[in-house]
């Protein structure tokens, strides 16, 4: 079937709830991706960090295959014998001792708010159904009902209330704020330790480490989402690591799974996740052997194929290049490994319109609002890949008016 046919097809029974670049694809292998007219892409997007180890690596997919033929779902009721290594090497990788597995980003939010509410209540003599959880505007943690109650982005959240209570808001990157909201009965900050949705937003220097500091003092508990951020997508295990602050829970997505099936986490000390007993939380599809070959798999290539070492070295190195472009539309170029943010100044027209053209090169990326680009190349990109999009991105940048 043609593209255009797809596209109508698409655009007349689906619903409207994305507005994506014009391009069908139909095969990925590494960073490349393919149309159904043969076109080839490089993907700088890695569908927002999810497929870090590349598309469809012979590894992970072998791993599919040989767990899909054995057994891929016994749900909770029962146990299998995928879980208990995945919950292990996980926790080995993290630091952390214990897990719990769900399937998509938004649901593994959900449950760190719920473990943390509960610790409250059960560790820190929080009256009932009256903790509170600071957040930070521009925050990106999902799309449930309770997640976009939130959120400070009026297009997530306009007209899908009413929210529950429980949420405060404090600006990014000032732990002032968060240190002056915080009251006896706050029992987590959750934040992202770039935000990436945002615009690619990188705190002051310091801020990770006074956030570590306030949450101890205050025995409030240290959320971080690094669903995007994390598994060497910005050149360490984790954005947090740059300034060596361990939070109390990571939330892991995307990438933990190779980008091959919907797999997230909580991971989190023995204390804080033992406040969950049987029946207070569960998914039918979490933790299913299928899900956890999968993760492990994926899990092992980062480590095996030194992808998070890749991701800083040419991270920095690209950033590099990218600040010798010489265009009139460039305000700021910023990143930490492969997460990288080209914001334009707002006479630019947007970010689209570049991003378009950048699609017609060969090289899919994504504007983030209205005036940043973001790259995030899959972490098995090589120097050459780079170098091919350096010139693409410089030519676009430089002759689009
Ligand atoms: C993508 C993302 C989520 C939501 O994950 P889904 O799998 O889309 O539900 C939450 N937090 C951050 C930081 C993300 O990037």
């Amino acid at each position: 079937m043609k593209a255009e046919e797809l596209i109508k097809i698409e655009d007349k029974y689906g619903a409207h709830n994305y507005h994506p670049l014009d391009v069908i694809l139909t095969k990925g292998e590494g960073v490349w991706v393919w149309d159904v007219d043969g076109n080839k892409y490089l993907d700088f997007l890695a569908a927002y960090s999810s497929v870090n180890q590349g598309h469809c690596h012979p590894r992970i997919i072998d791993a599919m295959k040989a767990q899909a033929e054995k057994l891929t779902i016994t749900s909770r009721a029962f146990r299998n014998d995928q879980l208990a290594h995945f919950c292990k090497e996980v926790c080995e990788f993290t630091g952390m001792e214990m897990l719990l597995p769900m399937n998509s980003g938004a649901e593994a939010v959900e449950t760190a708010i719920k473990t943390v509410r509960k610790w409250g209540y059960t560790h820190k003599n929080v009256p009932l159904d009256q903790a509170e959880i600071i957040t930070c505007a521009e925050n990106f943690h999902g799309r449930t009902t309770t997640i976009v109650g939130f959120s400070t982005e009026e297009l997530y959240k306009k007209y899908f209330g009413p929210y529950p209570a429980g949420f405060k808001s404090v600006p990014f990157g000032d732990a002032e704020a968060l240190e002056a909201a915080i009251t006896d009965k706050t029992v987590a900050f959750m934040f992202e330790p770039i935000q990436a949705e945002a615009g690619v937003l990188i705190p002051p220097t310091g801020y990770l480490k006074k956030v570590r500091e306030i949450c101890t003092k205050h025995n409030v508990l240290m959320v971080a989402d690094e669903i995007q951020t994390g598994l060497g997508r910005t050149g360490k295990r984790f954005a947090c690591d740059y300034e060596n602050a361990k939070p109390d829970i990571y939330i892991l997505g995307k990438a933990i799974s190779g980008g091959v099936y919907p797999v997230s986490a909580v991971v989190t000390k023995r204390d804080i996740m033992s406040v969950f007993t049987p029946g207070e939380h569960g998914s039918t599809f979490a933790g299913n052997p299928l899900a956890c070959a999968v993760a492990r798999e994926a899990l092992k290539i980062l480590v095996d194929e030194k992808l998070i070492e890749n991701s800083y070295e040419l991270g920095n190195y690209f950033m590099d290049r990218l600040r010798t472009i010489d265009s009139k539309h460039i305000k700021e170029v910023r990143g930490r490994g492969l997460l990288i943010g080209v914001e334009l100044h707002a006479t630019a027209g947007g970010a689209r319109r570049f991003c378009e053209a950048l699609m017609d090169e060969g090289m899919l990326c994504k504007e983030t609002h209205e005036n940043t680009i973001r790259f995030a190349p899959p972490l098995v990109a090589k120097k050459e890949d780079i170098d091919w999009a350096f010139e693409k991105i410089e030519k676009i940048l430089t002759t689009l008016d």
